[in-house]
């Protein structure tokens, strides 16, 4: 779209407010609203924001900061017609000079995405957010109370979730979003809407919007969504598959016919570059303390770094499918990302295997879950960070993924999860009382 486009649409369609959305290091959406008469202005990049009341953004001395609005993100809000419509623009951060703030994570993907273009390359992701929905109590604050005992692809007719889920969808579709599928997961009050593949960029955007849609109408009906990975024990936790095609020339560059099982020599190298990086990626891609929680065996979730032709148990598998539907299925990211850093790393990560010929290791076949510690160890299998804190140090490590956030986004990011696992680390669980409380 081009400024006069968006000018005449606004016009039209009679819109009252614009939102500017950004996204903070750790993943939270923000967003400036402005009465339409600013948005030529906003347009024109003269809006300014105060930095330093964002977490990970700039320090009180230098706090001018700038949104630039990516006019392809222009979109309508359905609804909202009671107080006048509503638009939206995703903005880059700027700093007051006029660069482009490296603490912006969309700057980021975007200096990767960059790098890949200029290999000739352009990464496609189909996401599938998982996500659970809970009952509200009386006084309207979410429980872990879910009103279903549907399991996976069941239909429970009686459901509250399934109509709210039929809503979600149509508000999606309303914004310009392509629905896939949408079913029920396997564990009671888990759910997952996926939509079609985009590149890396407008995926990430996706997800920001996709989750800030889900949340909105659960709490239209009555439910409380939430992406937490692992929000009660014992069942499934939620994941963020992330499937990722890599295209060059307009074709999908996965796919080689005469290559093994389909598969070219880039995938393979592609693969190679995730492995190598996979420990330093999951303090992106599994961001959380509660991340680790789900990564565990038995839940269908990835605990080892390895990858399969079509077993669901490692980090990695290849959906059978090929031609232009090539991917790789990365299954150990979680919808507790900040999606611009984490596709950020699986792109660098990926580029890197490509660039330097990093061969995949052999395929493991077997099923992880019933494999011993012995023998994932004969294997040459590494098990994946068990908790964040563990990942953090993994990150510190790999100099490919601290060279992508920039010093800047390094060492904010690195101190906001730090901050996040020491005060976890000091909490008394209700697990500690059970255990130690009558026992000792
Ligand atoms: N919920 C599972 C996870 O935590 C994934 C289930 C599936 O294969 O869709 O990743
Ligand atoms: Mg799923
Ligand atoms: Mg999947």
């Amino acid at each position: 779209m081009t400024k006069d486009s968006i000018l005449s649409k606004v016009k039209d369609e009679e819109v009252v407010f614009v939102r500017l959305q950004f996204t903070d290091l750790t993943g939270i959406m923000k967003n400036l609203t402005i009465p339409v008469e600013h948005l030529e202005k906003a347009l024109d990049n003269e809006i300014m924001f105060d930095g330093s009341s964002i977490d990970g953004f700039v320090r009180i001395e230098e706090s001018d900061m700038y949104l630039k609005p990516d006019l392809n993100t222009f979109m309508l809000f359905p609804r909202e017609k009671k107080r006048g419509k509503v638009a939206r623009l995703i903005c880059d951060v700027y700093s007051a000079d006029g660069e482009p703030f490296d603490g912006c994570p969309r700057n980021i993907l975007k200096k990767v995405r960059k790098e890949a273009a200029d290999m000739g390359f352009t990464m496609y992701v189909g996401p599938e957010l998982e996500f659970f929905l809970f009952e509200l109590d009386e006084k309207g604050h979410p429980t872990l109370q879910t009103n279903d005992a549907a399991g996976y692809f069941d239909m429970a007719p009686n459901d509250r979730a399934e109509p709210a889920r039929r809503d979600m969808v149509l508000a999606l579709k309303a914004m310009g979003f392509e629905i896939e599928a949408s079913h029920h997961e396997c564990a009671p009050g888990q759910h997952e809407i996926d939509f079609r593949y985009v590149e890396a960029l407008s995926a990430a955007d996706n997800i920001m919007t996709f989750k800030m849609v889900v949340r909105v109408v659960a709490q239209k009906h009555g439910l409380h969504a939430t992406f937490m990975p692992k929000p009660v024990f014992g069942i499934a936790g939620s994941g963020m598959h992330t499937n990722i095609s890599l295209f060059k020339d307009g074709k999908n560059c996965f796919c080689d016919p005469k290559g093994p099982i389909g598969l070219s020599e880039e995938a393979y190298q592609f693969i190679g570059g995730l492995t190598k990086h996979a420990l330093g990626m999951a303090a992106l891609t599994n961001p959380t303390v509660n991340s680790y929680k789900r990564l565990v065996s038995g839940f269908e979730a990835p605990t080892e770094v390895a990858w399969s032709p079509q077993n669901r148990s490692p980090m990695m598998r290849i959906p059978a499918k090929r031609g232009s539907s090539t991917r790789v299925e990365l299954r150990n990211p979680d919808p507790s990302v900040n999606p611009y850093l984490a596709l950020a790393s699986n792109l660098a990560a990926g580029l890197d295997g490509i660039k330097n010929r990093i061969a995949a290791p052999p395929p493991v076949l077997e099923n992880m879950y019933d494999l011993s510690s012995e023998e994932k160890k004969a294997m040459g299998l590494l098990s994946l960070p068990n908790n964040l804190f563990e990942a953090i140090k993994e990150l510190e490590k790999d100099e490919l993924l601290m060279n992508m956030l920039g010093a800047h986004a390094q060492k904010k990011y690195i101190e906001a999860k730090l901050a996040e696992w020491e005060a976890y680390c000091c909490q008394v669980s209700e697990w500690e009382i059970d255990r130690y409380l009558t026992l000792i």
